[in-house]
């Protein structure tokens, strides 16, 4: 963005790293990486903040782990002790190397459809939009704040969970409820993990040979959150999430999909309040409102104990993700390429053989050899000559962040040293 010549006796530096910060509501997860060859100069997380032990841990690419307990009382204090960590590694924030922070900010509403320089409108539109995801935005905006402090002088870049989904068409997105109430509310299908959605949309292009405008894919986000997105040519034409992440797949603790009418009768004849019932199906669902867990290689093993609740968790997870594998077939019409990411995603073969057991006369069927092999690069699991390719593609959201941010202003950003 801003490339001038150096003044005399100073050296020109070429700023090539980007801090990605992932603030949320008690933790802050950090990445410094540098895109002149997307690699990981340090990495590391603090949690528990605002506690009396919170935990900084911190690994730089070049040397040891780095573990400390110690108060951490807010967000300000958790970014200075990150500077601090990357400045004994000689990484430090006020390095002119730096040319960016990127941040990940869970909601954009309808306004942010691109990674955004922060400025004070910006940050005030973002204000703006927390009643969207109150639990979520104020961390964004509190990392935001502080690393301006911190560096006043570098770009801020926002990039938004929702962006990626921003080119849903109208018959997607929007939900079939009176017009004039659900705009006066911004309600409507935004749809979340969309720097994921991305990133694997387009690696998944890339492991096919192909240019994401020339394939069409349904991505499958397992994690702890879940959600399923139909890309056409590189753009999401629908996604599982809605106005928040609650919509869709069964999840780790949220119950995804259900009769709306339910939250009503939990009301009434329940006695229950709004929030109960936003906690009730939010925290207390899913997985573990199901079988009390909420991590699949446990559940997996009380499968293989018998278990008949883990059992019923297990296979209403998949009856769900295969109606999402099924309805997005019939979305995109032709699909390339079913693509699993995220924890589960990654590494349960059993959710990705279940998921798409039945679903050869779709094209869609997995290898049992190459589905069972473990590996974390992106690998195709479907046997040689099907119709559709079903592909493993590790996510990277923090690449992505940084990846997106560095398109935005890093590019020959030269600075005097
Ligand atoms: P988050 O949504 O918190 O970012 P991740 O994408 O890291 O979550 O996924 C976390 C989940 O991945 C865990 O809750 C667990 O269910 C699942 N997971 C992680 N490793 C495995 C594994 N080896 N086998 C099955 N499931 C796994």
């Amino acid at each position: 963005m801003t490339a001038h010549a150096p003044s005399e006796g100073t050296q020109a530096v070429t700023a090539t790293r980007v801090l990605v910060l992932n603030s949320g509501s008690s933790s802050v997860k950090y990445q410094l990486l540098d895109m002149r060859d997307s690699s990981r100069l340090a990495t590391g997380l603090v949690e528990r903040i605002g506690e009396r032990a919170s935990r900084l841990v911190h690994t730089p690419a070049h040397g040891e782990r780095r573990e400390r307990t110690e108060q951490v009382a807010d967000h300000a204090a958790a970014l200075k002790a990150v500077a601090e960590e990357l400045r004994q590694d000689g990484l430090g924030i006020e390095s002119p190397e730096l040319a960016a922070f990127g941040h990940r900010v869970v909601h954009g509403g309808p306004k942010f459809t691109e990674p955004t320089v922060v400025d004070d409108d910006v940050l005030a539109e973002i204000e703006r939009l927390v009643p969207l995801a109150p639990l979520h935005s104020p961390a964004n905006i509190t990392g935001i704040r502080t690393a301006r402090a911190l560096r006043p002088d570098l770009p801020q870049v926002a990039v938004f969970d929702t962006a990626f989904h921003a080119t849903m068409p109208e018959s997607a997105y929007r939900y079939a409820v009176d017009v004039r109430t659900a705009d006066a509310y911004d309600v409507r299908r935004y749809g979340f993990h969309g720097t994921s959605h991305a990133y694997v949309s387009r690696r998944a292009a890339e492991l096919l040979g192909k240019d994401p405008s020339e394939v069409n894919v349904i991505v499958l986000h397992l994690g702890n959150g879940a959600s399923a997105s139909a890309v056409a040519g590189g753009r999401c034409v629908d996604t599982s999430m809605g106005l928040t992440p609650l919509e869709g797949l069964v999840m780790g603790t949220r119950s995804g999909d259900i009769d709306p009418a339910v939250i009503f009768h939990l009301a009434r004849v329940g006695g229950m309040s709004v929030d109960e019932i936003d906690e009730l199906l939010n925290k207390r669902s899913g997985l573990t409102g199901l079988c009390g867990d909420n991590d699949m290689r446990e559940i997996r093993r009380r499968i293989d104990a018998g278990d008949a609740a883990a059992r019923l968790a297990f296979d209403i997870y998949i009856h769900r993700l295969k109606k999402y594998i099924g309805a997005y077939t019939a979305v995109l019409g032709r699909v390339d390429a079913v693509v699993f990411t995220a924890g589960v995603g990654e590494n349960a073969a059993e959710v990705r053989e279940a998921a798409v057991a039945g679903l050869d006369t779709l094209g869609i069927a997995v290898d049992a050899g190459r589905n069972t092999v473990r590996s974390d690069v992106p690998r195709l699991v479907s046997p040689d000559g099907s119709r559709v390719a079903v592909a493993v593609v590790p996510t990277d959201e923090e690449l992505e962040i940084a990846r997106q941010t560095f398109a935005l202003v890093g590019e020959d950003r030269t600075v005097d040293a």
